[in-house]
């Protein structure tokens, strides 16, 4: 097991029988850069090295029959009890389609935990008694099944770490980004400045800063009311939101009324 440094941010552990699969969040992008600086501490357990038995097998028929294999209760049970023993007060989060769906306004709450184990089920899923003896949280990433819980733990885990100082250089962009103060992102554009006769609004190229957040501001808030409507109803606009809601409202009234 590779030695842990006890200085990062947040410490993620995580229990699965692929920790292969975790291979390119590790080692490529923002995550991968935020591990060598130390920043945040992956590590994995392998499920297989505590099977008690000779066949290495974590995994039985359920009682009661019906399809499909489950995980059973002890290896879990020994991979959870070391997992604690290396991060004292970890929180157990058991990756699930019956857990609280994953958003945003979430991750600030998640990144206070700063040790957390993630069990990543398989097959049918874990034993209850798992669940009911050392799962703390039962986190689901959306209303579908996935064949595991391992790119439900890598979701969690790339969209908390974004929100560890230091893991993304640039604060102020992650204040914009969509959902957060339950607000889309506003359009972006780069060079050049037109594209198949599609130019660059004229407000982005005057160099009037005012003008320009009013304007990102606007779109912002636009954008949310013709794509996610419902978020708006959780926020309370300000005086110049409103105002700048209701002028892109009348503008664009036809278009999507
Ligand atoms: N029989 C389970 C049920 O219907 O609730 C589904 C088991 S699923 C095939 C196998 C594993 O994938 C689960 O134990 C869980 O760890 C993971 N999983 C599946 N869908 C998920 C989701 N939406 N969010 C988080 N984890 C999920």
């Amino acid at each position: 097991m590779k030695k842990i440094h006890y200085d990062s941010l947040i410490y993620f552990n995580i229990i699965t029988i692929f920790p292969e699969i975790f291979d390119a969040l590790i080692r490529y992008g923002i995550i991968g850069k935020a591990i060598q600086k130390k920043i945040i501490n992956i590590t994995f357990l392998n499920l297989r090295d505590f099977s008690q038995n000779k066949y290495k097998s974590i995994d039985d028929r359920p009682y009661g029959g019906g399809a499909g294999m489950l995980m059973s209760f002890e290896p879990l049970y020994l991979a959870i009890q070391y997992a604690k023993s290396l991060f004292k007060y970890s929180t157990v989060i058991y990756l699930s389609p019956q857990g609280k769906i994953f958003q945003q306004k979430d991750i600030k709450k998640l990144i206070t935990k700063k040790k957390i184990i993630f069990i990543c089920g398989r097959y049918e899923g874990i034993d209850q008694r798992i669940i009911d003896d050392q799962v703390d949280e039962e986190w689901s990433i959306g209303d579908y099944i996935l064949s595991g819980g391992e790119l439900a733990a890598m979701v969690m885990i790339d969209a908390i770490s974004r929100l560890i100082p230091g893991v993304i250089k640039t604060q102020k962009s992650i204040q914009e980004d969509s959902f957060s103060n339950n607000l889309l992102d506003f359009p972006h554009y780069t060079r050049p400045g037109t594209i198949k006769e599609m130019s660059v609004p004229n407000v982005l190229l005057s160099g009037n800063h005012q003008k320009i957040r009013l304007w990102r501001l606007q779109q912002s808030l636009g954008q949310t009311w013709i794509k996610r409507p419902d978020l708006l109803k959780d926020k309370i606009l300000s005086k110049e939101e409103k105002k700048l809601l209701y002028d892109f409202k009348k503008k664009n009234k036809k278009k999507y009324v």
